[in-house]
């Protein structure tokens, strides 16, 4: 019998929001909680309003665990919603996406243009035989036809499936053979570090190894020569140009299907997550106006890539819902150098941003003196998601990017969640480094142990969420057994288990321990990866940690760490017994590391998470599980190299 987790990390620091932002905050009364809490379908309801609806729902959700429908009876349209319904107000001319490449071209697509634009492509897609209810994958990259394609299939209802225009062939060729699209749109090429990337080239090797593909739609990016199959693939601009920029939406009811989207693969195989109309849009809506503070001027930036669910959600749906200006950017954080990010704040006076703390903890390791070469004073509010934010990584996003005058908001969520879930409301909530803090109003969560009850304050344990909320997943794409044996038999149907560990503290405040899959058992206590990499990256040498839990005759299982250090440092063997005295002193004895081993690079997932599984199969030895969704595949085998020389 399991254990709960043994939660060790003690941080003292609290943030409350500061004066200035709370005075104008769009949420300032801590009761919208209760409110919320006493009715929660009333309170999405009143969300609900927001959105413009062909047709009223009857009933706000039917709930027959694990089936959950929202907005039951209602008729919506996601494209109007994003688009249409700005165009009648003051919006219309307003910038809706501000574009830039990597080589720096900037594109502004106001409103208005973007309705023409979506209008267009809905005609192209209907005239290339697409129907309600088709499957259409996406493998853009961060160029502005990605959210006008998604926008379009959504006028016409038919289902999105983005692919990361970062995968190999062989990972776009299954997600395409999984959803069964018979349409692909991709483009010839794409600005990545100064390169071109053959995007087209790489497509036709997925549609060759997947086949069912009919069409392929090929926008230009950077006007390459690529070679062109007759009769299957054709120029975006040349369909675009002759198609009529009036598409009437299609009535969708609330629970069709908007898209479908496959999860990361940080823990196993990707699962194809589906997400229908009504409940999403409420979701997404909401908690981009209130977690971001969003304000008709912001200029709001998600730094994630659309082929993620925090595009999905943080770059298209929520914020173009809300009619605000989101910003897009095509390239490297480090092209042409590595302050690339920080000039767009200042160019475009970013006043939201929201990053991956992976993302983070790279701008530590390149140092202050990137973000110092720029003026940062627009910004306003950060965030955070993905993993964990460690509290060192987390004070410095605050002092050295925020300038500690912005609140953070780490928000906990996932593919299968559709919209954050745990974060705090930035103009309320007393912020401690490395907590999400609260279920988001209407939300219920708790810390379980094994058998389902609440642990005590202070203790860890799984995170569970307790009722339905309207942006939850409905399925795993021609898996309905899958979608009830993952997320909903832990305890029992009604409770949703995301598979992440957290502990939960006196305030009631969650902190994520990272993933189930990654507790280790040492000696009889379960320990948090999460925690020791956190100790880890509190030594000013450390800029990234990974730890796993290896097996071991006696302890059953002992740490190993792999550290990356900051520029400047070098790895020696003193280093490496202070690290370990490091986590020692700041967690417990029992939680040093039995070795650390010092690289340049972990392995990642195409969102930066590191993939935890791989480094357990590389110090176990053992074959490397699914890698196809990694960013960087060479690094495995190099790490593999240098655990067994420094064995
Ligand atoms: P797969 O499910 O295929 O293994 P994945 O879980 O990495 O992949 P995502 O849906 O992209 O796919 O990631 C969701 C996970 O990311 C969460 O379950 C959690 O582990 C982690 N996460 C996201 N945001 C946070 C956060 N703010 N704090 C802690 N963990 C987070
Ligand atoms: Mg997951």
């Amino acid at each position: 019998m399991s254990r709960p987790i043994d939660a060790l990390l003690q941080e003292q620091r609290r943030y409350p929001p500061p004066a200035e932002f709370a005075a104008r905050a769009n949420v300032d009364d801590p009761d919208v909680y209760r409110q919320a809490d006493e009715d929660f379908e009333g309170f999405w309801a009143r969300w609900a309003e927001e959105l413009a609806w062909f047709r009223k729902w009857d009933r706000v959700l039917e709930w027959h665990p694990p089936d959950a429908r929202w907005f039951v009876g209602g008729r919506l349209n996601a494209s109007v919603n994003c688009v249409d319904r700005h165009l009648a107000t003051p919006r219309k001319n307003k910038a809706a996406i501000i574009w830039e490449g990597e080589p720096g071209e900037t594109r502004v697509v106001t409103y208005q243009e973007l309705a023409r634009q979506v209008n267009r492509f809905a005609n192209v897609l209907k005239a290339l035989g697409v129907r309600k209810g088709d499957r259409v994958t996406l493998y853009l990259p961060m160029i502005p036809e990605l959210p006008i394609a998604m926008l379009a299939c959504a006028r016409i209802g038919a289902v999105h499936s983005v692919v990361f225009g970062g995968f190999s062939p062989t990972a776009l060729a299954q997600r395409i053979a999984d959803s069964g699209s018979r349409v692909l749109v991709t483009c010839d090429e794409y600005y990545r570090r100064g390169e071109r990337i053959p995007q087209k080239r790489r497509a036709d090797e997925a549609v060759q190894m997947a086949g069912g593909i009919d069409k392929v739609v090929v926008v230009r990016r950077t006007g390459a020569n690529v070679p062109m199959t007759p009769g299957r693939d054709l120029w975006w601009d040349e369909l675009m140009a002759s198609a009529d920029p009036h598409c009437p939406p299609e009535p969708m009811d609330s629970e069709d299907m908007l898209f479908m989207m496959y999860t990361s693969g940080t823990t196993g195989k990707p699962k194809g997550i589906v997400h229908t109309t009504g409940g999403y849009l409420v979701g997404v809506h909401a908690t981009t106006k209130w977690v971001f503070d969003l304000k008709e001027e912001d200029t709001y930036w998600c730094s994630a890539d659309i082929g993620w669910i925090t595009g999905h959600s943080y770059i298209v749906y929520g914020p173009l819902s809300n009619g605000a200006t989101t910003v897009m950017y095509e390239g490297s954080p480090d092209w042409p150098d590595k302050d690339r990010l920080w000039s767009m704040v200042e160019r475009y006076a970013v006043n939201i941003f929201y990053t991956a703390p992976t993302a983070i903890r790279q701008f530590m390791q390149w140092g202050e003196a990137y973000p110092r070469r720029h003026d940062l004073s627009s910004l306003r509010l950060l965030g955070s998601v993905g993993e964990p934010i460690n509290p060192e990584a987390w004070v410095w996003y605050h002092r050295v990017i925020g300038g500690e005058r912005c609140p953070i908001v780490d928000t906990w969520w996932q593919t299968e969640t559709g919209m954050i879930l745990i974060t705090p409301l930035p103009g309320i909530t007393v912020t401690k480094p490395g907590s999400a803090t609260r279920p988001f109003p209407g939300v219920k969560a708790a810390v379980l142990d094994e058998q389902g009850q609440p642990v005590p304050p202070g203790g860890g344990g799984y995170l569970a969420i307790l009722r339905p909320w309207p942006a939850m997943l409905r399925t795993i794409w021609g898996d309905h057994q899958r979608y009830v044996d993952t997320y909903w038999s832990r305890w029992n149907r009604q409770t949703y288990y995301p598979g992440d560990g957290a502990k939960w503290d006196e305030d009631g405040y969650f902190w994520v321990l990272g993933r189930v899959d990654d507790v280790m058992n040492v000696a009889g206590h379960r320990l948090s990866t999460m925690e020791i990499e956190s100790a880890l990256v509190e030594h000013p040498a450390v800029a990234e940690a990974a730890v796993i839990g290896a097996t071991h005759s006696i302890k059953g299982q002992v740490p190993v760490a792999f550290v990356i250090l900051k520029s400047g440092w070098e790895p020696s063997e003193a280093l490496e017994r202070e690290l370990k005295e490091k986590v020692a002193q700041v967690i417990s004895p029992i939680a040093r590391p039995d070795r650390v081993v010092f690289t340049p690079d972990l392995p990642k997932t195409r969102s930066g998470k590191i993939m935890r599984r791989l480094l357990r199969d590389i110090v176990h030895g053992s074959a490397l599980g699914d890698v196809t969704t990694l960013r960087n595949p060479e690094v495995a085998e190099h790490l593999r190299q240098a655990f067994e020389t420094a064995a």
